[in-house]
């Protein structure tokens, strides 16, 4: 039997107890947690992300102090929003929804976060943080598959995990992660010479590559841990829209011992560990 790793159960789990601890401490007449999500431009895709999170806020009990600037915002101004932001008593977290427009330099805008609001975890000093094992704000994503293998119980301590996929907002942080867990990490990228073979001798095996189905049943050792984090766009012939994971589900989850879904696996984790690094902000600013 495999195991499907439901992180839509256990993300909303999460939040019935983040919703449980703001309500106990409002009721004290303690402020509610505040996170800012600032958004520049009007990409729809961003427009939908940052709806979903102001929802999933909003769930909780967090107060949304989302700023929307015009795509024409300098570099300066945004900046200075940024900074009015890191000094208001009521903001826990920011976050910059990503991408910015062209004109923007989008690093130098992240590094001037207070990493102590960082709610992404992307931060340099938060990736620095935990390059040492240091505690600290976790990006997201791997924060949230961590909880998803942690609330399964399953066992990182000796096993070989490959990690497919080396972006600063995904695979570098997975990999980090898994090695303080006492796994034994690979890194694999498109350069990667035979990836199939390791692969095949993956016991936690995540991907986050972003195309589609690339992982089959061929490439999995069987009873391994499967975890997609890829989330793909795929055009279907009647002309709708669905959403695919890098590993092509159906052939894969009756090799695997335990898998996550797309969607419905990684991604509501992430919304989870988003309002989870506002509340542990929160928490060390009461
Ligand atoms: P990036 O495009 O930044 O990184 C993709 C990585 O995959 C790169 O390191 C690239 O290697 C590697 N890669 C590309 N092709 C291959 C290949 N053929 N074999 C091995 N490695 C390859 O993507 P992200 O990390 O931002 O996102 C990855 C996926 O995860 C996307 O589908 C994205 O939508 C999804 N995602 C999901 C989230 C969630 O909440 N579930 C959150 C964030 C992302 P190289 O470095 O050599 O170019």
């Amino acid at each position: 039997m495999t195991l499907l790793l439901d992180g839509k159960a256990l993300a909303n789990q999460i939040q019935t107890q983040l919703a449980q601890e703001i309500h106990a401490l409002t009721e004290q007449g303690y402020r509610p947690p505040g996170l800012a999500v600032v958004m520049v431009g009007d990409n729809p895709a961003s427009a939908a992300y940052v709806r979903n999170k102001e929802r999933a806020c909003s769930r909780v009990g967090i107060a949304s102090y989302g700023k929307h600037l015009p795509a024409t915002a300098t570099q300066a101004e945004v900046a200075a929003l940024l900074q009015q932001l890191n000094a208001d008593p009521n903001v826990d977290g920011i976050l910059v929804q990503l991408p910015l427009p062209e004109h923007l330099d989008a690093v130098a805008l992240l590094n001037t976060i207070d990493p102590d609001k960082d709610a992404d975890g992307l931060h340099p000093i938060n990736l620095g943080r935990l390059v040492r094992g240091e505690p600290g704000l976790r990006s997201c994503t791997p924060y949230g598959v961590m909880r998803l293998l942690e609330s399964a119980n399953i066992n990182l301590v000796g096993a070989n995990a490959l990690v497919v996929g080396r972006s600063i907002l995904v695979g570098k942080p997975m990999a980090l992660m898994l090695i303080e867990a006492n796994a034994t990490v690979t890194l694999a990228h498109s350069h990667t010479v035979d990836l199939p073979a390791l692969m095949r001798q993956a016991d936690i095996l995540v991907a986050a590559v972003g195309r589609p189905g690339m992982i089959t049943a061929a490439d999995v050792k069987p009873d391994s841990v499967v975890i997609d984090v890829g989330i793909n766009r795929v055009e279907q012939p009647d002309g709708t829209a669905r959403l695919v994971g890098d590993v092509d589900y159906a052939s894969v989850q009756p090799v695997a011992g335990a898998i996550t879904p797309v969607p419905g696996g990684v991604g509501p984790m992430t919304v989870a560990m988003l309002l989870e690094n506002t509340v542990t902000s929160y928490r060390s600013r009461l």
